[in-house]
């Protein structure tokens, strides 16, 4: 049965405090007092709170009598903060850490992780020393800590940190026992190597099978409670995982360690769930744990990318080795805090009004695996053209009723039967965009969807990079030249498809006597390949463009990419919901809720970088107004606009199609309540 999960939801000003604590200094925890603590959220106007019952190092933070408790510790910490939230309705998630306790395999070296090369996995001079699931650790820590903790305290909800093996897999001896019990076969090295798949299965089994294991737990004592793992239902998550999760929770650290677009784009896939999924930022500016602080200007913006896009917005904070807080940290969060406040109205319960459905791959990654540049390069692309899109993991895409379009990025994998869905959307008047190879099939050398697309592949090129001719009505804001995309070519021959550009060879290799001025020479032959081509099949249009130009821009910002995919776009999606004229650094997105159409408008702007690369952080200090955003509404319904959360009803104009309106300024963010009232 499904838990009660609408506090959840409607409670988004979340902060999760870390609290990893070493217990060599000698003052630790000394001044922990719970009101002063638990006053600190209550004037940030925080509404639920991440609370540590074991850290990273294995120090238990509550009154125990299983594990080690801090030697700092006197009687209880998390105890007495959710008995003081619990005094101003603020709740409390229980945090937990599993992959990682330095107590539990200090005392129990059998316990440890072993590598592919036979060493263990310990921290040399890190936080992190890694225990194996597969362990006793599990039966004879976790799980009775999990019990008393529960049954004591009457917590709202349970995360569980690092559900995962590093890497997915472990050579302990405890993993090799169980390997062989279940496939009849030695666990070794060489089988990563012949079997990698067989091997980090059994790794992702593993978590989640120690997952439902403490999930089973916890539900037995008290069912209410929302448990999570960190990681379920980021997008690739492994549905056995998942499934031991009531909510979601994907970590998001623009500009430290992700663009600034990363909670905009993680946003439009968890909105596509029933569970509500956390987008977890800090404040810190590089990395959990560096106690630096961010602007109230950048959290805003972190926030508002959040909140308006469907996520629920968390922020992690470090306690002071003292066990205090840091106070000057809550004048920033509760700014940014009552900024939310002012908002979360109108975005609480949204759902995005549908448009284009981008269907692609991410890989079961682990915390420090990038995420898919396809992917993400062409959510990227889509946020900067203004085109409204929700993003699907793969074959998990729903029935499509309302997308006028479809994007299929390189690495999307789909099922015979997805593409059959996809052809039919075609067939009924839909548009698709396929780029790369997507769709491709090594086995039928051809693409799958090679008679929707109106060409077939013929093979692969000599060049890495190669060059776009010119298109007039695609090279709109592009210089008139041959338009270079770092990414390699596919040759395909038309069978029904029109060509729009074709594919400009390089002018060589650069080679020995072959070399020129940049590694990357100048357009050479143009080839008879299509780059650019469009097909009618039944009552759509199929787009192929045969480069990697989602990921190629990811990687490489190469701007006229983006121009002309949108370009593209623009010219056969026509029956956009809205259009505007707002410059690329203005989000726009369309939700709905409560009969209304809300269209959040997101204004960025950071600093300048130094050494690009050491100054890999580019803060956001201020962000300078946009004024007179032109926005048409192609919805014969709508009648009026509003700004929110100011109520400025803006002058509308009719149009053939609905309205159009000038929003006067957008600072950081404008919600501009549609609505078919006058
Ligand atoms: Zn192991």
């Amino acid at each position: 049965m499904k838990k009660n999960d609408q506090w959840f939801r409607e409670n988004i000003r979340q902060v999760h405090i870390d609290f990893h604590m070493p217990e060599f200094p000698r003052d630790a925890i000394h001044n922990f007092n719970a009101q002063e603590f638990v006053a600190e959220f209550v004037r940030a106007k925080a509404n639920v709170i991440g609370v540590f019952t074991k850290c990273h190092f294995g120090n238990a933070f509550y009154d125990n009598t299983v594990g080690h408790r801090h030697s700092g510790l006197k009687e209880d910490f998390f105890g007495e903060v959710l008995a003081e939230a619990k005094k101003h309705d603020i709740k409390v998630i229980a945090y937990y850490s599993l992959g990682t306790d330095a107590h539990a395999v200090l005392n129990n070296p059998d316990w440890y992780q072993v590598d592919e090369f036979g060493k263990v996995r310990g921290s040399e001079g890190t936080v992190w020393e890694l225990p194996c699931l597969n362990s006793p650790y599990r039966e004879e820590l976790v799980i009775p800590q999990v019990k008393e903790i529960t049954e004591k305290y009457e917590m709202d909800g349970y995360l569980f940190d690092i559900p995962y093996l590093h890497n997915h897999y472990c050579f302990c001896n405890y993993c090799k026992k169980k390997f062989y019990e279940e496939h009849g076969q030695e666990l070794t090295p060489e089988l990563l190597k012949t079997n990698r798949e067989l091997v980090v299965g059994f790794g992702i089994d593993t978590a989640a099978r120690c997952m439902k294991e403490i999930y089973d737990v916890i539900r037995k004592i008290r069912p209410e409670v929302l448990v999570n793992c960190n990681g379920a239902w980021r997008m690739g998550e492994p549905a056995s995982v998942n499934a031991t999760s009531d909510y979601g929770l994907w970590e998001s650290q623009p500009s430290a360690t992700g663009s600034f677009l990363g909670h905009s784009i993680r946003a439009r896939h968890i909105r596509t769930l029933d569970v509500p999924v956390q987008i977890m930022t800090v404040r810190f500016t590089e990395g959990w744990g560096l106690m630096s602080c961010k602007t109230a200007e950048q959290l805003k913006f972190e926030f508002a990318c959040i909140m308006a896009n469907g996520g629920i917005i968390n922020i992690g904070d470090q306690v002071l080795p003292n066990g205090t807080l840091q106070s000057g940290v809550y004048d920033i969060i509760g700014e940014a805090f009552s900024f939310v406040e002012e908002r979360e109205a109108f975005c609480i319960g949204a759902k995005s009004v549908r448009g284009i459905a981008v269907i692609a791959d991410n890989t079961n990654n682990w915390y420090h695996d990038k995420d898919d540049a396809a992917t993400f390069g062409s959510a990227k692309m889509l946020i900067e053209g203004h085109h409204q899109f929700d993003l699907y993991y793969n074959n998990d895409f729903p029935d499509l009723t309302g997308y006028r379009a479809v994007v299929l990025p390189e690495n999307v994998k789909l099922s015979p039967e997805s593409a059959e869905r996809l052809r039919a959307f075609v067939q009924g008047g839909g548009l698709l965009l396929a780029e790369g190879s997507a769709t491709y099939s090594r086995e039928a050398k051809n693409f799958a969807l090679a008679d929707v697309l109106g060409l077939d592949y013929l093979e692969r090129t000599p060049y890495s990079f190669a060059y776009l001719t010119e298109r007039e009505e695609l090279w709109k804001g592009v210089a008139r030249i041959p338009q270079l995309v770092e990414g390699e070519f596919i040759k395909t021959v038309p069978t029904t498809a029109e060509t729009l550009s074709l594919i400009q060879w390089p002018l060589t290799v650069p080679a020995v006597n072959r070399a020129f001025r940049h590694p990357m020479p100048p357009a050479g032959l143009v080839s008879d390949f299509p780059a650019i081509s469009a097909n009618r099949y039944g009552q759509g249009t199929a787009l192929y463009i045969a480069a990697p130009v989602f990921r190629t821009y990811w990687n490489s910002n190469h701007f006229w990419v983006r121009r002309i995919v949108t370009n593209l776009l623009d010219l056969y999606d026509t029956g956009k919901t809205f259009e505007t004229d707002a410059p690329v650094h203005v989000e726009a997105n369309l939700m709905e809720k409560d009969g209304k159409k809300f269209l959040h408008l997101i204004n960025f702007q950071n600093i300048h970088a130094g050494e690009k690369s050491s100054s890999f952080y580019d803060p956001i200090e201020s962000i300078t107004p946009v004024h007179d955003i032109e926005v048409r509404i192609n919805d014969p319904l709508i009648r009026s606009a509003t700004t929110r959360p100011d109520g400025l009803k803006l002058e509308t104009v009719a149009t053939e199609r609905g309205i159009r309106f000038t929003v006067p300024k957008v600072h950081i963010h404008t919600i501009v309540e549609l609505s078919d009232n006058e």
